[in-house]
């Protein structure tokens, strides 16, 4: 029987589904998730080795960092650097994860995340303000000294099977390294709706919840009811509770059942207008779901997350034999490649990017492929190989304005030149695609367009942007609204626009692939959605319950409204 008391949290739910399933907490003393496993005897020279290696490269980090700020700011701000050098080296740390690592047989990163754990709480301790400070340095530390093991390894972190994983933060260079295989579901304690690491968990099918200080409020083995539609999270449920779930349980699996007879319906409208439906991808084995849920083709492959599991930017072999791949696997549908879009919360672990305040307003997407032109040579050289024998397009994500454009395609043309002299082939009649999600590009998506062959509407950055509301903030969400009218009306100017030239363009952030807004964007005038595979036949179904003119209807008035709350009013009244 259970004897302990039920305790609800409600959270903000990211990825919808309903589980049951015990709690894994990962502690937040490095929030970093390490890998814990025993080792043998013969392997502790190996471990040893690479405590030493991790250390000398966090040495190496930290003292050109330190050298920089002492050039760039001034003698004293580079102390914080020379003290922090003095803890990786630190007798007392040094010997302890030496010794625990000989003595309880543990591999290196679970032992340094506990010691590094023990010595920042030990200062928290202390009742002097000046020296809990210093737990922050080595918790620094031990974050630092923990990304130089991990980035020695590329072996999946793996979980213990069927827990649901509680966790400060996942960003999407973490989540590519976790085999979440065995996850239920998923409870950070940051992000948003439209968080990378949101999108990532949706296109994995696994329920994910954000809610605050869950790792507080969770303890590891604790019993959970997780429903990632509302948001709700029982720990320790009630008998009721678990009756009750169990019901809405029986129900979204049935649902799940009823949506396969949509497998084989046309995407159209009840009075018979075809929609395009595309998939979002992340990684190449996505794309079976996207055959399987027979999706149109692929409308956005985000090339940037399959490759934070490596320790360099891919060759241009490499690219290649993923691209045709994939290509292969969609054929003879069209496959849309967008060049990477590292920034912000995207960057992988062996591109150093400056640090920087703002950095979801800082450099990001073309703009920092065309700040690192060798790492879009190689790739669109690559992309440009398999258009030979494959039909694939290249989409550019973050363009501001006509100069990004005009600067890749100036690119694009050298690459083209050098593959001609190698006597390479391409396709030379290769669509190219700028990502519609700044302010900026929506209001000069006019001049963008002629000077591509399609566009692709990324509502998760054109919302965030437009509103200045961090997508990937728990604050912000209620200031993140996608039915924002400032937000629907770029989206009616943008679509406007393009089918005046005559020129496709793709809806391919979250609202696509939300049901009750399907209705809304067709009104709007989108005839082409790419979303997550696991949603696509939940869009079929929702498509063949609207009219054009009821959509047309119903988004008129929208656009006619001044706040969220008169827009959601009216959506809700529809879906009635
Ligand atoms: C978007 O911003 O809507 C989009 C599709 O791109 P991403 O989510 O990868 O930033
Ligand atoms: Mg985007």
């Amino acid at each position: 029987m259970n004897t302990k008391r039920q305790k609800l949290i409600k959270g903000i739910g990211v990825s919808s589904g309903i589980v049951r399933g015990s709690a894994f907490v990962v502690g937040d003393e490095v929030s970093l998730i390490v890998p814990r496993y025993e080792i043998e005897e013969t392997e502790i020279v190996a471990e040893l080795e690479k405590f030493e290696r991790a250390l000398v490269v966090a040495e190496e980090t930290l003292g050109t960092i330190c050298e920089e700020v002492r050039t760039k700011i001034g003698p004293r701000e580079a102390e914080i650097f020379e003290a922090q050098i003095m803890l990786v080296r630190d007798p007392g740390f040094v010997t302890e994860v030496s010794g625990k690592i000989k003595s309880e047989k543990r591999n290196v990163e679970a032992v340094v995340a506990d010691v590094v754990g023990r010595f920042a709480q030990m200062f928290r301790d202390v009742n002097d303000p000046l020296i809990q400070e210093r737990a922050n340095d080595v918790r620094d530390v031990g974050r630092r000294v923990l990304a130089c093991l991990q980035s020695q390894s590329f072996e999946p972190l793996v979980f213990p099977d069927k827990i649901i994983l509680v966790t400060p933060d996942l960003t999407p260079s973490t989540t590519a390294r976790l085999d979440l295989s065995g996850v239920l579901a998923v409870v950070t304690e940051l992000g948003g709706k439209a968080s990378h690491a949101a999108i990532l968990m949706r296109s994995l099918g696994i329920p994910a919840v954000v809610a605050k200080k869950a790792t507080h409020r969770i303890q590891s083995g604790d019993l959970l009811i997780l429903d990632g539609m509302s948001g709700k999270i029982f720990v320790h449920p009630s008998a009721t509770v678990i009756a009750k779930y169990a019901q809405f349980e029986k129900d979204f699996h049935l649902d799940k059942k009823l949506l396969k007879t949509y497998l084989d319906c046309p995407a159209q409208t009840q009075d018979g207008v075809t929609i395009e439906l595309l998939a979002n991808i992340g990684k190449p084995s996505d794309a079976k779901a996207a055959v399987h849920f027979k999706a149109d083709g692929i409308g956005l492959f985000r090339t940037e997350f399959g490759f934070f599991v490596c320790d360099q930017f891919p060759t241009v072999e490499e690219h290649c034999e993923i691209y045709a791949h994939l290509a292969v696997t969609m054929q003879p549908r069209d496959v849309i490649i967008r060049v990477f879009d590292i920034g912000s919360d995207k960057v992988p672990e062996y591109f150093q990017l400056a640090k920087e305040a703002n950095p979801s307003l800082g450099l990001r997407g073309t703009r920092l492929l065309l700040r690192n032109p060798e790492v879009l040579r190689t790739q669109l050289s690559a992309i440009l190989r398999v258009s030979a024998d494959h039909h694939v397009s290249v989409l550019f994500p973050g363009i501001a304005g006509v100069e990004e454009i005009v600067g890749v395609k100036a690119i694009l043309e050298e690459e083209r030149n050098n593959l001609n002299l190698a006597g390479i082939a391409f396709n030379p009649d290769i669509k190219i695609g700028a990502m519609i999600e700044l302010p900026s590009a929506a209001i000069m998506v006019e001049q963008i367009l002629h000077e591509v062959d399609f566009l692709s509407l990324g509502t998760n950055d054109l919302t965030q942007y437009i509103l200045g509301a961090d997508r990937s903030s728990a604050e912000m969400v209620d200031h993140y609204r996608s039915i924002h009218p400032a937000v629907l009306k770029a989206i009616k100017q943008v679509i406007d626009c393009a089918r005046a030239e005559g020129k496709p363009i793709t809806v391919c952030g979250a609202m696509a692939g939300n049901p009750a807004r399907v209705g809304l964007l067709v009104g709007l005038g989108a005839r082409s959605l790419s979303v997550a595979p696991g949603v696509l036949l939940e869009i079929k179904r929702a498509l063949r319950k609207v009219t054009i003119a009821d959509a047309e209807k119903l988004a008129n008035a929208v656009l006619k409204a001044r706040t969220v709350q008169e827009i959601e009013a009216l959506l809700d009244s529809a879906i009635k």
